[in-house]
């Protein structure tokens, strides 16, 4: 036999077992969205390198080791996207979408960066993103916030911790920014080689890093806030107020950073203990220098992005795997009648009971492997019709998981059906 090729390395297949709670999970964040106002936009996954350099910043994790970057048949250097918000400015941009008006907008799709695969973490995962432009309020942030915490109540997902904290102006965090190098030029011996090389470059993101034997270092370094403008203060202060209002519980956390530069004021995650050292499902914050650093005017922004694979993980611990998926009924038939007849039914079925979940069984065989069949399914009833029950047009009603079977006559299948699919 050939060998057989493998999927590549961090890349998964879903399954279909498993994809009854990534469309519950899709399905129930595009309705939340779509409540709020906001449009769906699609974007291509790869798009030109320097779309991500300029915006992500060179000094970042994603653009220094996790890109798939490659060169095209033309020569232009291109990348498969490692994250959505770059894209949807560029696309915004390059429409006039979010040129001089109010824009809300949602993607979601695969994103690609090359990391060492492990538990919550892969090298094609999945985001939902959501981006609002144009406005520079804090009730849009707080907008934001809201539309999460929605989700994950209509998910049924619980025990998600929000942390906020604010990063403020660039021309706070130039203040700050001289505070921390010093703090930790005072700690050289401390510093692992990645936060040494940031020392210099790119500080603040030593905030973010995720090396334990750093956790006590970074615990008692300097935070930003007394580095806070008046703006930037009421700003902060207003979307924790309305947090306080809507009853969401949130930390606030002075350490919280973003991996990605283009960061301004508001920044949040949603953690979770569930999943060990992957913690964080969704990140977001607002990034007003975004779409001038790319070209366009300045333009307020705000966005979060949650991961897909590590809210499926905390799914399949819930009860809702259960709820999920498994056919009403699996319909088989005995014998060349009773088959022509099985068709008309089961689309007879279809047409009147939308909601029906019916597999009908195809490939022959006898009565035993079909039902078998119909076990394996998982479906909660088998229908069995035979020669005898055809010519007395009636029908068996099997329960597949615990029950007495009944006959009951095919005219009122339909309503004993909807009446079992309503409990
Ligand atoms: P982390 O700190 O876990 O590396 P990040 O700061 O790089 O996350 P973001 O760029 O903010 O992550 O992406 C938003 C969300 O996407 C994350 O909170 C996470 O849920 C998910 N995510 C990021 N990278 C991966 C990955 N390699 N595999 C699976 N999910 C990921
Ligand atoms: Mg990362």
């Amino acid at each position: 036999m050939a060998k057989q090729i493998q999927a590549i390395r961090g890349m998964k297949d879903i399954l279909p077992q498993q994809t009854p709670v990534w469309q519950f999970l899709e399905d129930r964040v595009r309705s939340v969205l779509n409540r709020y106002g906001y449009a769906e936009i699609r974007m291509p996954i790869v798009e030109m390198t320097d779309l991500f350099k300029r915006s992500i910043g060179e000094v970042t994790d994603i653009v220094e080791k996790e890109m798939y970057t490659f060169e095209d048949r033309n020569g232009d250097s291109l990348t498969l996207r490692p994250e959505g918000t770059a894209g949807c400015v560029r696309a915004g941009l390059e429409h006039g979408l979010i040129f001089n008006q109010t824009q809300r907008l949602w993607y979601q799709g695969p994103m690609f960066r090359h990391e060492r695969p492990q538990k919550g973490r892969y090298r094609q995962f999945h985001q939902i993103g959501v981006e609002s432009f144009g406005m520079s309020g804090p009730d849009i942030d707080l907008e934001l916030i809201l539309i999460t915490a929605r989700i994950w109540r209509e998910l049924g997902l619980q025990d998600l911790q929000l942390q906020i904290n604010t990063l403020g102006t660039s021309a706070e965090r130039a203040a700050y920014r001289d505070q921390l190098v010093d703090y930790f030029k005072q700690h050289l011996e401390l510093l692992d080689e990645d936060s040494n090389r940031r020392l210099e470059s790119n500080p603040l993101r030593i905030l973010d890093s995720k090396n334990p034997a750093m956790t006590e270092l970074i615990a008692q370094a300097p935070t930003l806030m007394q580095h806070l403008g008046d703006d930037s203060l009421a700003h902060y202060q207003a979307i924790c107020q309305g947090l306080d209002d809507a009853g969401v519980t949130y930390v606030e956390n002075p350490r919280l950073v973003r991996g990605l530069d283009y960061y301004s004021r508001t920044v949040f995650e949603w953690i979770t203990d569930a999943l060990g050292a992957q913690g964080t499902v969704c990140a977001g914050g607002r990034y007003d220098g975004l779409v001038k650093q790319l070209g366009g005017r300045e333009t307020p922004a705000v966005g979060f992005a949650m991961g897909l694979e590590r809210l499926i993980a905390l799914l399949e611990e819930t009860d809702v795997m259960e709820r999920l998926a498994v056919p009403d009924v699996y319909l088989v038939t005995l014998g060349q009648a009773p088959e022509r007849e099985g068709v008309k039914l089961a689309e007879q079925l279809r047409d009147r009971l939308p909601t029906l979940r019916l597999i009908s069984h195809c490939g022959g065989g006898g009565f035993k492997s079909q039902l078998k069949k119909a076990d394996k399914s998982q479906a909660r009833f088998a229908l069995i019709l035979g020669e005898d029950e055809l010519q007395k047009q009636q029908i068996i009603l099997k329960p597949l998981r615990g029950g007495e079977q009944s006959q009951i006559g095919i005219s009122e299948l339909e309503s004993t059906l909807a009446e079992l699919l309503a409990r």
